[in-house]
């Protein structure tokens, strides 16, 4: 157990929570979910099913019904041929990954994933004891890997690679060119891949594609996706992966093993949001691209901060060094307690995250530009009072 890491949005989201319990004003800028109300269309399908009755298990990987539309889905929005069997539906995508990773990593082995990147792939990798390897994703890069040096980084131990595209912390997206020499790799040095794709509606530029499209990658890669980012869906919990087939029984099994199934209702809630796409979904990417705008502007009007325009998912991940105020971490803590913005540093995303702060941007545009005037002004107030030091 003292393996296992955590995800500190949660930890900086009760610390926010505590200075409003003493009449603090605090800008909530840290948790990674929409601010938006879960379509009225899905929320519909949810009820009906309740009132039908709907209020029991269902098969571990899930209803066919859901499995099938999200197959259609993959289809259609991703050009992916996809077997329902291969579908397992679960309470949220982190299952996915919790399971994927405990299905396939053991002492011995070692698996690359992202750094910065979303907290959880390391800690699941340190959990089942194999060696964690990071791969640094560099702004001069757009935070892009570099293939060279993840060629570098595979041995004949690596057993998983796990990519993250558009990707949270920094809203960076695989290049279609990178998606192709990647499926290369993998499959020269026989990897598996988890590729998360839970951002791949929100994107503001080009079109997703799936690393599962590749030629020969249907037999290494999971797929990871789900409903709460783009259908505002996050404490509905319901995501999903689609699996090699020899995965699928294990799979299954560790789902049978630690939830039963995913809840009924919410499974019919999934499956109707695949069905007609509500149209409030585009109506939230627009609003996301605009808020985007803003912070960018925003943020890159302080001086001491950078901040590159994200392609993808809704955050932005701001260059700090230049502010000369400490590293991440007292950054992230003093505009929290000095400026009453709850944001977070970097390096809760990996070490490679060290001289960045990330900001979500799932938030009014009103709480945004209040967010940037404070720590613009928390930003001229500090340095003013270092330079008098
Ligand atoms: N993957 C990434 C990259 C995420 O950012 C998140 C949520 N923050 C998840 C997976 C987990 O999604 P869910 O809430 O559906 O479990």
């Amino acid at each position: 157990m003292s393996r296992l890491g955590t995800e500190t949005a949660f930890e900086v989201l009760a610390k926010a929570r505590a200075l409003e319990a003493q009449c603090r004003s605090i800008i909530h800028l840290e948790i990674g979910e929409p601010d938006f109300d879960t379509p009225p269309s899905i929320v519909a399908a949810g009820v009906a099913a309740l009132e039908r009755g709907e209020t029991h298990y269902t098969p571990s990987a899930g209803v066919v019904e859901l499995r099938q539309a999200i197959a259609t889905y993959l289809r259609g929005a991703r050009g992916l041929t996809v077997d329902p069997a291969q579908v397992i539906v679960a309470p949220g995508a982190k299952p996915i990954m919790f399971y994927a990773i405990l299905a396939l990593l053991e002492e011995g082995d070692e698996a690359i994933y992202p750094d910065p990147g979303f907290p959880i792939y390391s800690s699941m990798i340190d959990f089942t004891g194999a060696r964690r390897v990071p791969l640094p994703l560099r702004e001069a890069n757009e935070f892009a890997p570099d293939l060279d040096e993840l060629r570098s980084l595979v041995t004949d131990r690596t057993k998983l690679l796990i990519l993250n595209s558009p990707h949270n912390p920094t809203g960076g997206v695989l290049p279609a060119s990178s998606i192709r020499e990647i499926a290369k790799i993998a499959r020269a040095r026989d990897l598996w891949v988890l590729t998360d794709e839970i951002y791949a509606e929100i994107l503001y530029e080009g079109e997703h594609r799936s690393l599962l499209r590749e030629d020969g990658m249907a037999d290494r890669t999971i797929l990871l996706d789900g409903f709460s980012k783009t259908y505002a869906m996050t404490g509905w919990r319901l995501g999903y992966g689609v699996f090699p087939w020899p995965l699928v029984e294990p799979v299954t099994k560790l789902v049978t093993n630690s939830v039963s199934c995913t809840a009924t209702f919410v499974q019919r809630a999934g499956a109707a949001a695949l069905g007609v796409r509500p149209p409030e979904v585009d109506r939230m990417i627009e609003a996301f691209r605009e808020r985007r705008d803003a912070i960018v502007r925003g943020l890159n009007a302080i001086e001491g901060i950078s901040c590159r325009s994200p392609k993808g998912a809704f955050y932005v991940f701001p260059n700090i060094t230049g502010l000369r105020l400490g590293d991440s971490d007292t950054v992230a803590e003093r505009i929290l307690n000095e400026a009453g913005v709850a944001c977070l540093s970097g390096t809760c995303f990996g070490r490679a995250g060290e001289g960045y702060l990330r900001l979500s941007y799932a938030n009014s545009l009103q709480n945004i530009e209040e967010a940037v005037h404070r720590i613009g002004g928390w930003v001229v107030q500090s340095s003013r009072a270092t330079s008098r030091t």
